[in-house]
C-alpha cells in the first residue's frame, strides 16, 4: 500500500494537474459512510458530485454490475442489446415520453442535446442557429458545453470556441424573453444550477423561457445531470416546477457510479436524429445500462423520494440556525450556503473533513451538500452538529 506521500509524488509526476485535489484517499464506502486509507471514518455530503445517490455499495448495483459483467460485457451499438432498451423506455416513461439517446458522461449529453437542437433548427430554415444559455450555468468542458457555459468559455486559452452560443443573466425573465428569437435552436437551463453554487432559477424565468421557446419553436432543454435522478426529492427537478422542457440532459446519478449519460425528449423530438448523425462506442454498453436500471430501481421509488424531501427540511432549517450561515438555498437534499462575511469557506470545509464530514466548496464564500439520498434524520443531525463546530466566527 502506498503511503498518501507516495500517491502525491505520483499524481505531481504522471496527471495533468488539472484538479485542486484533497490529500485524502478514499478506499471503501457504504450507504452514507466512507473511509480513507487510514480507517478514517467520515459522513459523506458530497457523495461524488451527487453521483452516489443511492448511497456507496448498493447491493442492488453491485450485484447488478457483477453479474453483468460476469455474462457479457457487449458488442456494439450496431446490434440490439436489451439492458439498453430498457433503460431507454425506462427513462422515457418516467419522463418525457418521447425517445432517448443514450451516452457515458454529462457533457456528452449536452453534446448530443445542442447537435439535435441545431439539426432540428436547420430543418426550420435557420442558417445560423444560437443556443441560449444562463450565467452561472455549467454544462460541461467539451468544446460545445463549454461554450454554453459563460463562466468558463475562456476564448483566449481556449478559443475559438464555436459560435451561435448566447449567455443572459439567469434572473432577468425580460432580458431571457428578448434574448430568445427565430435564430434560437434552443435553451438550455439548469432549473437548480449546481456548479456556481446551488442557484434554483426562478418560477418567473423558467415561464418565460418556456413562453419564447412556445412562440418561437426552440428547444426547452432543461440539464438535470446534478439535479435530477431524485437529488431534489422527485425523480426529475422539473416535476416539481411549472415548466416541461422539451428535452432534458441526464447523468452523474444515471449510472449508478458507472459512466452514463442520456438525453431524453418529448415525442415531438425523438425523431431529429437519422442514421449516422449521432454514434458513440461505449453508449448503452450493457454492464451501465444494468447499473443505470438498478440505480433507478432505488431511486425512482415514493417513500425514498418523501425521505429526501423530509431530510431536505430538517436540513435547511437546521443550516438556518447556523449563525455562521448568511443564506441557504436549495431544495431537496441539493443545499448550498452563502457564509457570514468573514468567513473562510474552504477552511470551513477542511476542518469539516478534518471533523469526518465531506462536502464541498463550490466558490468563494459558499459550501455545497449533496449527501446520498438514502440518509436520515440522525445523519443530517450529525452533519448539522459537524457543521456547528466547524463554522466558527473567526
Ligand atoms: C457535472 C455536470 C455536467 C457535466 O457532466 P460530466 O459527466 O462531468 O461530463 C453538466 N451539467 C451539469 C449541470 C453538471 O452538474
Amino acid at each position: 500500500m502506498s503511503s498518501i506521500d507516495d500517491l502525491r509524488a505520483l499524481d505531481a509526476r504522471y496527471t495533468m494537474p488539472t484538479y485542486m485535489r484533497t490529500s485524502v484517499e478514499f478506499v471503501h464506502g457504504e450507504g452514507a459512510r466512507l473511509w480513507d486509507s487510514d480507517g478514517k471514518e467520515y459522513l459523506d455530503f458530497f457523495a461524488g458530485l451527487s453521483v452516489h445517490n443511492a448511497g456507496h455499495a448498493h447491493p442492488a448495483i453491485v450485484a447488478a454490475i457483477a453479474e453483468q459483467a460476469a455474462t457479457f460485457m457487449g458488442s456494439s451499438n450496431l446490434f440490439l442489446s436489451e439492458p439498453a432498451l430498457r433503460l431507454a423506455r425506462r427513462l422515457s416513461e418516467s419522463s418525457l415520453g418521447g425517445k432517448a439517446f443514450l451516452c457515458n458522461s454529462g457533457t456528452e449529453a449536452n453534446e448530443c442535446a445542442i447537435k439535435l437542437a441545431r439539426k432540428h433548427a436547420h430543418s426550420r430554415g435557420i442558417a445560423e442557429p444560437q443556443i441560449v444559455s444562463l450565467d452561472g450555468g455549467f454544462h460541461g468542458r467539451t468544446i460545445g458545453a463549454l461554450a454554453a457555459t459563460p463562466r468558463l468559455a475562456d476564448e483566449s486559452r481556449f478559443g475559438p470556441l464555436p459560435k451561435g452560443f448566447v449567455a443572459v443573466a439567469r434572473d432577468d425573465a425580460e432580458a431571457l424573453d428578448q434574448a430568445i428569437d427565430e435564430r434560437t435552436a434552443a435553451v438550455i437551463i439548469e432549473p437548480i444550477q449546481g456548479e456556481s453554487g446551488i442557484f434554483p432559477i426562478a418560477g418567473d424565468v423558467l415561464l418565460a423561457a418556456r413562453a419564447a421557446c412556445d412562440r418561437t419553436g426552440a428547444l426547452l432543454v432543461f440539464d438535470e445531470i446534478q439535479a435530477g435522478m431524485g437529488r431534489t426529492g422527485s425523480l426529475w427537478a422539473y416535476e416539481q416546477l411549472e415548466v416541461t422542457p422539451d428535452a432534458i440532459t441526464m447523468g452523474k446519478a444515471l449510472g449508478g457510479g458507472l459512466p452514463v449519460g442520456a438525453v431524453v425528449t418529448s415525442p415531438a423530438f425523438g425523431e431529429v436524429f437519422e442514421p449516422g448523425d449521432h454514434g458513440s462506442t461505449f453508449a448503452g454498453g450493457p454492464v451501465a445500462a444494468r447499473a443505470a436500471l438498478a440505480a433507478l430501481d432505488v431511486l425512482a421509488d415514493d417513500d425514498l423520494l418523501a425521505g429526501v424531501l423530509a431530510a431536505g427540511e430538517l436540513f435547511l432549517a437546521g443550516l438556518r440556525g447556523l449563525q455562521a450561515v448568511s443564506e441557504v438555498r436549495g431544495r431537496g437534499l441539493m443545499i448550498g450556503v452563502t457564509l457570514a462575511t468573514g468567513l473562510d469557506a474552504p477552511a470551513a470545509r477542511d476542518r469539516s473533513l478534518e471533523a469526518g464530514l465531506v462536502l464541498n466548496c463550490p466558490g468563494p464564500g459558499m459550501l455545497r451538500f449533496l449527501p446520498p439520498l438514502v440518509v436520515g434524520a440522525a445523519e443530517v443531525d450529525e452533519a448539522l452538529a459537524i457543521l456547528g463546530r466547524s463554522l466558527t466566527i473567526a
